[in-house]
């Protein structure tokens, strides 16, 4: 990535940016403005200042620099000369070079920072927090936040290029029917109602494509009132996309081209094309519908290996799945049975753990129980080496995928941000996710999802049988957005609401300005939503989000530095027709 903080200099201040500075200036006159990041003192009367800005920092050599303390904010002129031999500084990217002769001109002193603004700072977080506007003075931050300009300059970029518009949503809105937990905002004008805000455009991008705005999107900012988590936040940006007359290669392929272009940006290397994996694909070699494909093996089908076992736990079992571990048969006991723990806390009925030896030999508390065959068989299946660890689970298919799916990254999963990076699709998502207390299917996506072509007429007869047009896209194992092509037909919809349980007269009260509009020429459309945070956060080498947002909230969903939420004036909530109960028990 190139130097931060390129753009037009000179203003009347300075001259340059501290950390553009090299050899190539040597002998230049300059103007620096920035902060003291550090003073060493060398003799009496002179010091080495490291001035900083968002660019980086450079060494200035400053005579009498007694009254200079950290994070005052100055102004030096002087001129760049090349450090004598032996002096470089090859951490620095203007290590080679410093500033002499120096005149400070003090612009601003400033106290003492509560914690020191380097790199590797283990302040408390919300301390941190607290003085965001210090923390961010931080190269990690000031990186981070560039890395997260540039991918959102790509992404929109990519989207002008696709001949898409970017068009405004509003913020005070109606319920979005997509699950998650919503703000709501007391109406002064109508007092008892309430505006919501949108968890997602979904709805007003639906609209635009009855507008016949025909390709749309914006960095949306969506508000879901969840727990929050290291990939959630309440506020959250996404690159939110709709166009009109596609289908879902279309689509996939728009999204693939400014994913790929935003890492670009980021990492000067273009990946590889993304591949698209079924979701019973995902399900079946990966145990997951966000597969982390660096995890190491795929799990593998056993079922024809133990075809006429006498072991029992495998006989008669719906699914035997195995995941070999490479070069992992050197686990003791006790993280062996903490394994087969924790795949009983994930639903297993049990674990089977088997060490590879040399000319492969089994070693394991079932080894006896397995003939000749089926030991060499399970080898083979695997591909498994002397030294690795194989697991084997045998279930319902669902457990053995999803347990094995968790052990696989739990033991071969590299940081959600260290590379490489790879991007997957995951398609063909069921159109539901099983069923509610009353037997009635939950939607996977949301209600207004097209039905896969070849499965609409099992809607009725065998719904958990029907795939969606619905896709996933996901990078190292994180969702990084999700999207559908939509249901523009009345009679399809009215199906689907009569599969959910939904009548005319609820679907009217819920979705009737949707439902409305769809009778006025609604063209066939689809489209799909980024997360910008969690792409940002991978590509700047961050396991959490709130490392790449200016102003994030606690894990608690606090602002330490604005005391947000706060109550407010009485008179206010008055205005608003609202009373505050006391907190429930
Ligand atoms: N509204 C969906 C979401 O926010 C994205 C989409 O279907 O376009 O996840």
């Amino acid at each position: 990535m190139s130097p931060a903080g390129e753009g037009p200099l000179p203003t009347s201040m300075r001259t340059d940016r501290c950390g553009t500075l090299d050899a190539a200036d040597a002998g230049r006159q300059v103007a620096l403005c920035g902060w003291v990041a550090r003073r060493r003192e060398h003799g009496e009367h002179l010091a080495f200042v490291d001035l900083r800005d968002r660019s980086g920092v450079v060494q200035c050599v400053v005579d009498g620099a007694s009254e200079l303390r950290s994070e005052f904010v100055v102004r030096v002129t002087g001129t760049v000369r090349l450090r004598p031999e032996g002096t470089h500084n090859p951490d620095l990217d203007t290590g080679e070079v410093e500033v002499g002769d120096c005149t400070v001109e003090v612009l601003n002193p400033a106290e003492p920072p509560p914690f020191p603004l380097t790199d590797r700072v283990d302040a408390d977080e919300v301390l941190r927090l607290r003085h965001r506007y210090l923390d961010l003075r931080r190269q990690r931050m000031q990186r981070n936040l560039e890395v997260r300009a540039r991918v959102s300059s790509a992404l929109r970029s990519a989207m002008e290029r696709h001949g898409f518009l970017e068009v405004e949503t509003p913020l005070l809105w109606v319920p979005t029917p997509e699950g998650a937990r919503e703000f709501v905002i007391p109406a002064r004008l109508q007092p008892g109602s309430f505006y919501v805000l949108p968890q997602s455009p979904q709805l007003a991008k639906q609209l635009l494509m009855v507008g016949g705005l025909d390709r749309y999107y914006q960095m949306a900012r969506c508000l879901r009132d969840e727990d929050l988590r290291a990939d959630r936040q309440f506020e959250f940006t996404q690159l939110d996309l709709e166009a009109s007359f596609v289908d879902q290669g279309d689509v996939l392929d728009v999204v693939s081209d400014a994913v790929l272009d935003a890492t670009e940006a980021v990492t000067s290397e273009r990946p590889e094309a993304i591949p698209r994996l079924s979701w019973s694909d995902a399900m079946e070699r990966f145990g997951s519908d966000k597969p982390d494909l660096r995890a190491g093996p795929e799990l593998v089908e056993l079922g024809a290996v133990f075809a006429d076992t006498n072991f029992r736990a495998f006989a008669g079992a719906p699914c035997i799945k195995g995941l070999r571990v490479p070069g992992r048969g050197d686990l003791g006991r006790g993280r062996l049975d903490a394994l087969t723990d924790a795949a009983k806390g994930l639903g297993a009925k049990g674990l089977v753990w088997l060490r590879v030896g040399d000319a492969d030999a089994l070693e394991s508390p079932v080894a006896k129980f397995l003939s000749d065959e089926e030991r060499a068989g399970l080898v083979t299946a695997l591909g498994a080496e002397p030294g690795d660890l194989v697991l084997v689970v045998a279930d319902e298919r669902r457990t053995a995928q999803t347990v094995l799916g968790q052990l696989r990254l739990d033991l071969g999963r590299p940081p959600v941000s260290e590379g490489p990076y790879r991007f997957t699709w995951v398609v063909d998502f069921p159109l539901f996710e099983g069923l509610d207390g009353q037997g009635r299917p939950i939607p996977a996506h949301h209600a207004f999802t097209m039905p896969h072509p070849d499965d609409l007429d099992r809607l009725e007869s065998d719904p958990l049988s029907v795939r969606s047009q619905s896709y996933d896209l996901v990078l190292n194992g994180w969702e990084l957005g999700s999207g559908s092509i939509r249901v523009h037909r009345a009679d399809v919809q009215a199906r689907i609401f009569a599969t959910l349980g939904i009548d005319e007269a609820e679907a009217e009260a819920r979705f009737g300005f949707l439902l409305g509009a769809f009778r006025y020429g609604a063209p066939p459309h689809g489209g799909f939503a980024v997360g910008l945070d969690r792409l940002v956060a991978i590509l700047a080498g961050e396991d959490n989000i709130r490392e790449v947002i200016a102003f994030p909230k606690t894990q608690s969903g606090v602002d330490p530095l604005t005391g947000a939420p706060a109550p407010v004036a009485p008179r206010l909530l008055a205005d608003l027709g609202v009373r505050v109960l006391p907190p429930r028990a």
